[in-house]
C-alpha cells in the first residue's frame, strides 16, 4: 500500500469489537491486524478500560500509538525514542514509558464530590475504591492481575448501586450540580467527568495531523451506546455487530453494520476497508511527495 495510506487512522472499542464479547479473544481480527501493520496504519484503541489494562494488550498486538482510556477521560501517549518507529506498530516487547493526558476530572476530585454528597444523605453503593481485591475480583469475575489493572483508575469512579430508583434519580442530579456524570454500564454505573470517546477523537485527530502535516481521516469501529460520539465525530464509521446490544443508530439513521459479530465483523470490515483505500484514486495529488511525507516532524520524540 502506498503513501496514500498514512492519512488514515483507525479508531477502535475493544469489549465487543476488537475483542470476543464473551471470550475476549482478538484471534478472529489478525488478518485485518496484519494488514493495517503492512499498510502502517496506526490502529488508536479507544475504550472505557484503565491505562493499565490496556498496556498489557498494546503490548500483545505490537502497537505503539496512543490510547483513549476511560471512555475518552484520559489518553496513554508512549513516548517514541528519538528515530524509533513512526506511531503505528512496534517489534518492541514492552511498552514504552507513556504520557498520561488527562481530558477528565481526577479520581481524587471524584472522591472528594462523592464524600460530600454522603453528608447530605446516606446512599446504598459499593465503589471500587471501597472493595477489596477479592470483593472487587468476586463482583467482577477478573482475576487478580485484571483486579488489579481495573482498580487503577485514574479519571472515574465505578460503582455497584444498591438504593432504590428514587436514590439514584436524586444521586445523579446532585452530581451533575458539581459537573459530574453518571452513566449506566453492563453491571456497574461509572462516575466522572463530562467526557466522551468522541471528544477524545478529536484530540487524537489532531496530534496526527500536526505529526504528519496533513489532513487526517478517521475510520472508527465501535458496537455499544458509548461508541456514538466516537462513530459521530468519525469519517467512516462501522457498528460492529453485537450478540447482545441492537445495531446502533445515529442522527443520520442505522449505522453501516457488518454481517459478523464481534471480532470476526471487525477483520471482515476493516478488510473491506483497507481494499477500497488501496483502490481509491480521488486522493491523488493531495498527498505530496514521500519525501515530504518523511520529515523530521515524523520522528521526532513526544
Ligand atoms: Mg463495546
Amino acid at each position: 500500500m502506498g503513501v496514500k495510506a498514512q492519512r488514515w487512522i483507525v479508531m477502535s472499542d475493544l469489549d465487543g469489537s476488537l475483542l470476543d464479547h464473551h471470550t475476549y479473544a482478538y484471534d478472529a481480527a489478525l488478518p485485518a491486524l496484519s494488514a493495517l501493520k503492512d499498510a502502517q496504519i496506526p490502529l488508536v484503541l479507544n475504550t472505557s478500560k484503565t491505562r493499565s489494562e490496556c498496556q498489557n494488550l498494546a503490548k500483545q498486538l505490537g502497537l505503539l500509538a496512543p490510547i483513549i482510556v476511560e471512555n475518552g477521560g484520559g489518553i496513554s501517549l508512549p513516548i517514541r525514542p528519538a528515530n524509533g518507529d513512526p506511531y503505528g506498530h512496534t517489534a518492541d516487547v514492552e511498552f514504552p514509558e507513556d504520557l498520561f493526558i488527562s481530558l477528565g476530572v481526577s479520581r481524587e476530585s471524584i472522591h472528594r464530590v462523592l464524600d460530600e454528597i454522603a453528608t447530605c444523605r446516606s446512599l446504598r453503593y459499593r465503589s471500587f475504591a471501597q472493595m477489596s481485591l477479592d470483593e472487587l475480583r468476586d463482583r467482577t469475575g477478573l482475576d487478580e492481575a485484571g483486579a488489579i489493572n481495573a482498580q487503577l483508575r485514574q479519571v472515574s469512579e465505578p460503582l455497584l448501586w444498591e438504593d432504590s430508583a428514587e436514590a439514584l434519580a436524586w444521586f445523579t442530579k446532585r452530581l451533575q450540580r458539581k459537573g459530574l456524570t453518571l452513566t449506566q454500564g453492563g453491571r456497574f454505573y461509572t462516575v466522572s467527568g463530562k467526557h466522551n470517546k468522541g471528544g477524545a477523537l478529536h484530540w487524537v485527530r489532531s496530534f496526527f495531523h500536526s505529526l504528519w502535516h496533513m489532513p487526517v481521516h478517521i475510520l472508527a469501529l465501535g458496537d455499544g451506546p458509548n461508541d456514538l460520539s466516537m462513530l459521530e465525530a468519525a469519517d467512516q464509521a462501522i457498528c460492529v455487530r453485537s450478540p447482545v446490544h441492537p445495531p446502533l443508530e445515529g442522527p443520520q439513521g442505522v449505522y453501516s453494520t457488518t454481517h459478523l459479530e464481534g471480532p470476526s465483523g471487525w477483520n471482515d470490515s476493516l478488510l473491506n476497508f483497507l481494499n477500497e483505500i488501496k483502490t481509491d484514486t480521488s486522493l491523488e495529488g493531495l498527498i505530496g511527495d514521500e519525501t515530504n511525507f518523511l520529515s523530521e516532524d515524523l520522528r521526532m520524540t513526544v
